[in-house]
């Protein structure tokens, strides 16, 4: 042990507590559901914080499949794809990806992020221009500095800063726009209409990470660029397994076949990391037939997040987190409101308000998480809810009267 090191390390620890940012993990004692059960917490908890949108993470149809996948496949690949650890479900869960996406290819990683890390360096040189929204996930964040394209930011949803960047880049071999389909704090969709006009306008390439919609955004879940009627025009989308797909693990690019020929032969994380294992691989192809065959799950999502809002406005609880800013993000008023609902205490107690009301809510049986700087802007602190279809209309209710039970309780 090296001494030094150690109390350095405890220093650091000892700043993160001092801040307040000590991140803590509640045991979960049972599978993942609209309720579970949660270590130190009395009897079940109505879950309204996992990105288990459609409930599959624990459906029997999954489940089943899994059981199937371990018994055809065995348990491990001891291998990364390209030597020997590809069988036959993972070339089938990258052609039905590339079927329910409408693409041509489909590479599986084992997650989102290793997606994100190995797309940009893989596809991208000095001569190249990457411009990202400032609000995109951690893993486009780390993928794009990992690659030597030049970079910069955008603000947030902000289209005229956006083609101020565009102009700016107008010497790169190429360019490309990258942007969360959805962004996860606030629940706001990207413009994707108006960022593939700017890319047809500049001769830009567009690439959305869709993890926080494929599976159930669109008409037929497909996602954002579903949504928006913009799917040819989205020339590189990246996605999780992790979330409405079954919520086990994995992640993927979906594009071009030469894209996606070329991410084969040169994306490090496929190259040196295992992909996902075979049960993982079953599981998710029974989610994704799920998901084709039928549309009622993604419809009660929509009806429970509809439900809540309606009750949560009427109860006077704010659930707008562009108020008062500058933010150019907001929903259009033509597409269903996205199941990540923010509620908002603003100002300068609302960190400590949104901390009691979710203890208070936790002790009465509902599990929500509170947010504050520096995971969202100061002074705009909230609880993020996640509507489910595994909820019942029940459930929500129950959400919504916990939240005026503690509101009441708080002051
Ligand atoms: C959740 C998420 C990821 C990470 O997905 P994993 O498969 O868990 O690595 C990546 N990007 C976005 C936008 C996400 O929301």
């Amino acid at each position: 042990m090296n001494r030094a090191f150690e109390a350095h390390v405890n220093e650091v620890l000892a700043e993160i507590d001092q801040a307040g940012l000590t991140k803590t993990e509640r045991v979960l004692t049972t599978p993942q559901s609209g309720v579970i059960g949660v270590q130190r917490a009395e009897g079940n908890l109505l879950n309204f914080c996992a990105n288990n949108y459609l409930g599959l993470a624990d459906a029997p149809q999954v489940v089943e499949a899994a059981h199937a996948g371990l018994d055809a496949y065995g348990f491990g690949m001891a291998s990364v794809r390209f030597i020997c650890g590809t069988q036959t479900p993972h070339r089938e869960l990258e052609e039905k990806l590339s079927a329910f996406l409408g693409t041509e290819d489909t590479i599986l990683c084992s997650s989102c992020f290793d997606a994100n890390g190995g797309v940009f360096e893989a596809l991208f040189g000095p001569e190249d221009a990457i411009i990202s929204d400032e609000l995109n996930h951690a893993s486009l964040i780390d993928g794009i500095r990992l690659c030597k394209a030049s970079r910069s930011r955008y603000r947030n949803a902000d289209m005229a800063d956006l083609e101020a960047r565009l102009q700016e880049a107008s010497g790169a071999r190429f360019t490309v726009i990258v942007t969360d389909g959805v962004f996860s704090m606030d629940g706001a969709y990207a413009p994707l209409r108006e960022i593939c006009d700017l890319a047809d306008q500049y001769g830009a390439l567009v690439l959305v990470d869709d993890s926080h919609a494929v599976g159930f955004v669109g008409e037929n879940g497909r996602g954002t660029p579903e949504l928006f009627g913009v799917a040819d025009r989205v020339d590189i989308i990246t996605g999780t397994l992790g979330k409405a797909l079954g919520g086990a693990s994995g992640g993927y690019v979906s594009a071009s076949s030469g894209i996606v020929t070329l991410l084969r032969q040169r994306a490090r994380p496929y190259l040196f990391s295992n992909s996902v294992a075979p049960t993982v691989v079953a599981g998710s192809l029974a989610a994704l037939e799920g998901i084709e065959a039928s549309g009622e799950a993604r419809a009660r999502l929509v009806e429970n997040t509809v439900l809540f809002r309606e009750l949560m406005t009427e109860a006077g609880f704010d659930l707008d987190p562009f108020a008062g800013s500058e933010s150019a993000a907001t929903r259009p008023a033509d597409v269903p409101p996205h199941p990540i609902t923010p509620v908002m205490f603003p100002g300068e107690d609302g960190a400590r308000t949104a901390t009691a009301i979710a203890e208070h809510m936790l002790a009465a049986g509902v599990y929500v998480i509170p947010f504050s700087f520096p995971v969202v802007p100061r002074g705009k602190a909230r609880i993020r809810v996640q509507l489910s279809a595994a909820h019942s209309t029940g459930d929500v209710r129950a959400c919504v009267a916990a939240f005026a039970a503690a509101r009441e309780a708080v002051g």
